[in-house]
């Protein structure tokens, strides 16, 4: 009996776990989502803190599933790069912010739009090429689309992320190191880079109220930056007090949900227009 139990044990811990029939059944649909626009983007405003103004915004992919809702990207980005859908992904998300920008400029709103590049980008060597056509196609202005790309990207292969980005930067757009401080990039390979800002990590920014050690940390980044002649940007504010500190200490731009949380673009419009600090 014991024996019994134990084999049927077994046979009911089998290779197709509930995660991974929703894994596979994700990948499958993943597929379709990208072919049938499911996927959508919101816009989350930089503001500027020199001047309160807001030129600025990060493009966030969410997944409107038909069954599931609103899928956010943590839940599928991975997926996309463990199933080589990430060239097919960041494509779908270049094109609808470059959409996004002329529908902007046609309402006579200029907004500068970050789009998300992943370690999987860098190495797909049609991607400058295909995101360079697109900008001569679309007649966009350089500096109007900024490329964010983490720092594992440029730790993987420094060598072929500073040519990728160096030919990217040449092209007129405008390049952020995301998630600045998580990863291990040194000192050295940051100064190789052909970069223009830095993004300070949200982890070093939502408790910096209480936390000196964390205040330490984003004040010499900025320094850092700055002595590098590199702008800075630091995500997740959550309160007042964090913005002001920013501000008192020269950082340019703030991003966070004390600002404004992601929103549709429809709704960002609506916010930019009604929105006056
Ligand atoms: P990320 O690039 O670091 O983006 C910032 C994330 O922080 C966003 O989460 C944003 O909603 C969230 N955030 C902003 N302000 C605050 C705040 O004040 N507090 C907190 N707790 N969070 C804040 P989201 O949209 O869920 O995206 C998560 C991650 O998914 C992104 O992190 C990025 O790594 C990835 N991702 C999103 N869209 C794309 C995309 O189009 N392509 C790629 N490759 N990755 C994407
Ligand atoms: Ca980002
Ligand atoms: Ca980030
Ligand atoms: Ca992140």
């Amino acid at each position: 009996r014991a024996k019994s139990a134990k084999k049927s044990f077994e046979i009911y811990n089998p290779v197709f776990d509930e995660n991974t029939l929703e894994r596979l059944f994700l990948t499958n649909s993943l597929k379709q989502a990208i072919e049938e626009d499911q996927l959508t983007l919101h816009y989350q405003p930089k503001l500027c803190l020199a001047t309160m103004t807001v030129s600025h915004a990060e493009a966030l992919v969410r997944w409107q599933h038909p069954e599931k809702g609103l899928i956010p990207p943590d839940e599928f980005v991975s997926i996309a790069e463990k199933t080589g859908q990430m060239a097919a992904l960041t494509r779908w998300v270049t094109k609808a912010a470059f959409d996004q920008y002329l529908t902007w400029q046609q309402q006579g709103i200029v907004i500068n739009i970050a789009i998300n590049i992943s370690a999987e980008n860098i190495l797909d060597e049609s991607y400058p090429d295909f995101v360079i056509n697109l900008k001569k196609q679309y007649q966009l202005d350089d500096n109007a689309i900024t490329l964010e790309v983490t720092e594992d990207a440029v730790v993987d292969d420094p060598k072929q992320a500073t040519k990728m980005l160096s030919y990217l930067r040449d092209n007129g757009f405008k390049l952020s190191v995301d998630d600045y401080g998580t990863g291990y990039s040194s000192l050295a390979q940051l100064k190789q880079l052909p970069v223009q800002e830095l993004k300070i990590d949200r982890s070093f920014v939502q408790q910096l109220e209480n936390d000196e050690n964390d205040k330490i940390i984003v004040k010499s980044t900025i320094e850092l930056a700055h002595n590098m002649s590199l702008s800075v940007v630091a995500e997740g504010i959550e309160d007042e007090y964090t913005l002001n500190w920013l501000k008192e200490h020269n950082c340019q731009l703030a991003q966070g949900y004390f600002i404004s949380r992601p929103l549709p673009s429809a709704q960002f419009t609506q916010w930019l227009e009604t929105t006056h600090y």
